[in-house]
């Protein structure tokens, strides 16, 4: 064949629920050589990351590293790790991701129980409190923030409620942390995953996970290091957590003193990671929540500035997206399709009962920025117009203004 040329990308602005425009910092990052995999550079930087994401989840966890792939990879290696066929999980749903934690659940043989509340609304303490009484759950699975609904679950009870009935609480932040207030220790948090693209500004492919002493214990007990590599004294403990690549035991193992050869870790996605967390430092995680509240404000301001009607139940949204209703008449791709090949501009469609009926619009990691969400705002007015839509001229970029001004 002739081979294509050069990969060649197009300019994006990438204003969707995630993926986001990568920070630059990030890519160079990523650029980098690699070393071998037991090089002292190599596990010193495995060991910087470990502790650089303590201070992202607010724990002092010594269980803090990074699952290879995206992360639903983090989700799925928590589930297998803790869930063993029969357990009784309780997954409060109140979007997609909620979904995907009971479809996961059921993978791992588990008992699955939801509490569910319409797309929109977050999900209230006290219905997760009585279902914990009754279920009597092994553990509760929870998305702070699901993009789907852009609904953002407070948590604090539910550690609260979990600890008191002794049960162990397992929270997906992927779309939420480090924009987002996230305290996985205060909150008293067993076990939590994360990705990268979203409010760290990084690609998707690696996981950073966080797990509480007990629930670290309760995977150690579940030991199984695999033939081939296990030394005379490993002997075998509990019931083997049935996948070898996302098994937690081994994978601790690989991070912790031993370094025990499980899979190769994905150097190029370390380094991504390591400077995603090393930047969200250096801002600071309040300064970053913060940043993320105020352009997720301004971007708020700005769509109803359109005359765009919002979706959800405001008060609990997320402060990385917002979600607004697509206006009569008007053909919801279309007015993406234009947004992209006009202007260079994502913004997201939603799924399942909000499929074709709201856009999605994220202003989060490194396009948590002022141009971005006017420049968002400006390109959206033009392209609504185009579909003869009535809109106020200037409405959008004026009302995001007025929030920056005050
Ligand atoms: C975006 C998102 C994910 C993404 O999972 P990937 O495997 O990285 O695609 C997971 N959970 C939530 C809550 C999300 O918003």
């Amino acid at each position: 064949m002739v081979p294509p040329g050069e990969l060649s990308v197009p300019p994006r602005l990438l204003m969707g629920p995630g993926p986001i425009t990568v920070d630059p910092r990030v890519l160079r990052a990523m650029s980098a050589q690699l070393v071998g995999q037991f090089d002292p550079f190599m596990t010193a930087t495995m060991n910087e990351t470990m502790a650089l994401y303590r201070e992202v989840f607010r724990t002092a966890n010594e269980q803090t590293f990074l699952v290879d792939g995206t992360s639903r990879a983090g989700i799925e290696a928590a589930l297998v790790s803790l869930l063993e066929p029969g357990d009784r999980v309780l997954v409060p749903v109140f979007g997609r991701f909620g979904a995907l934690l009971t479809e996961i659940a059921a993978r791992c043989g588990a008992e699955v129980h939801t509490v569910e509340v319409p797309w929109g609304e977050v999900v209230r303490a006290e219905a997760v409190e009585e279902a914990v009484v009754r279920v009597r759950p092994k553990l509760v699975a929870v998305v702070q923030g699901d993009t789907s609904t852009t609904m953002c679950q407070p948590l604090a009870e539910l550690g609260e409620i979990c600890r008191r009935h002794d049960v162990l609480l397992y929270c997906d932040a992927t779309a939420s942390l480090g924009g987002n207030p996230f305290e996985t220790d205060a909150w008293g948090i067993d076990v939590v995953t994360a990705g990268l693209q979203k409010c760290l500004g990084g690609p998707s492919g690696s996981a950073p996970i966080t797990l509480s002493p007990r629930a670290a214990a309760l995977i150690e007990g579940r030991t199984h290091v695999e033939a081939g590599i296990r030394a005379d004294d490993d002997a075998d403990r509990g019931t083997r957590i049935a996948s070898n690549y996302l098994d937690l035991a081994q994978i601790m193992e690989y991070w912790g003193p031993r370094r025990l050869n499980h899979h190769t870790e994905a150097a190029t996605m370390l380094y991504a990671a390591r400077e995603c967390a090393r930047l969200l430092v250096e801002e600071g995680l309040d300064a970053a929540v913060a940043r993320h509240d105020l352009h997720g404000r301004a971007m708020l301001a700005g769509v109803g500035g359109l005359g765009l009607q919002v979706f959800g139940d405001v008060a609990h949204k997320m402060t990385n997206v917002v979600a607004v209703h697509i206006p009569d008449g008007v053909p919801g791709e279309g007015v993406r399709e234009a947004l992209l090949t006009d202007f260079g501009i994502e913004i997201g469609t939603s799924f399942g009962p909000l499929h074709g009926r709201v856009w999605r619009i994220g202003t989060m990691g490194f396009n948590a920025r002022r141009d971005a969400v006017l420049t968002t705002l400006a390109a959206l007015e033009q392209v609504l117009r185009s579909y003869g839509v009535r809109v106020t001229g200037g409405g959008g970029v004026g009302a995001a203004r007025e929030v920056y001004a005050s």
